[in-house]
């Protein structure tokens, strides 16, 4: 199976050739062709299974069909993580001109304001440093999101995310799309999930 017969749109599927991808990995075949009907979905999944296209592709596609700013939210353990997850939107969404913006902890707050004022497609963010704009940061909310990842879940955990990202979700839509990937399942990971997901289903590779 290819992208397109995944149900990708082609100009992503374009992207993905560019970037040399040549057939969806595993958790991509389970995860996109749900994710593109509306399922929100838990994917049990490490890092080097292509995790990150399996939710990149269906956000990018979604934003084609209905272009709008503060579109999608990843909300990730780590900075190395946040950056790398940006780029890979950037880079799948090169023909599609996507805007993300990447908002961690242990930078200046300023030009990460401007950034959400400039409101970027994709937003990809530590939950403390993101938390910290949704209080502080006049002007941003993210009242229209449409899709939030949480990438991760088991280390979100395991760095004491959970309080923060309670309140995170008290004030996002609750009529969204929600993917949450975990290597591992825990009580923990399932309370977040249990906070966070509606009847989603489950993929594992
Ligand atoms: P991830 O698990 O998301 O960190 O991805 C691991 C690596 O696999 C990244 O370098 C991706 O660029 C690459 N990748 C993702 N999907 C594919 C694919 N379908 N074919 C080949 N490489 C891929």
């Amino acid at each position: 199976k290819s992208f397109k017969d995944l149900g990708i749109i082609e100009s992503l599927c374009e992207a993905c050739e560019k970037l040399g991808y040549k057939t969806p990995t595993p958790i991509q075949r389970e995860s996109i062709p749900p994710a593109l009907e509306g399922r929100d979905l838990i994917g049990l999944a490490e890092t080097g299974s292509g995790k990150t296209a399996a939710f990149a592709l269906p956000i990018l596609h979604a934003l084609l069909q209905n272009p709008q700013p503060l579109f999608g939210l990843v909300l990730a353990p780590t900075r190395e993580l946040a950056y790398q997850i940006s780029q890979a939107f950037e880079a799948l969404g090169s023909l599609i001109n996507v805007r993300c913006a990447v908002i961690v902890g242990g930078m200046d707050m300023v030009p990460q304001a401007i950034a959400l004022g400039k409101k970027p497609h994709i937003v990809v963010a530590t939950p403390g440093r993101l938390l910290d704009h949704l209080e502080n940061t006049k002007g941003f909310h993210l009242r229209n999101l449409k899709y939030l990842v949480m990438d991760e879940a088991d280390r979100l955990i395991d760095f004491d995310f959970g309080p923060i990202i309670d309140k995170i979700l008290k004030v996002l839509p609750r009529e969204r799309g929600t993917f949450l990937f975990s290597a591992t399942m825990s009580s923990q990971v399932e309370n977040l999930q249990r906070a966070s997901l509606k009847n989603p289903l489950r993929v594992s590779i």
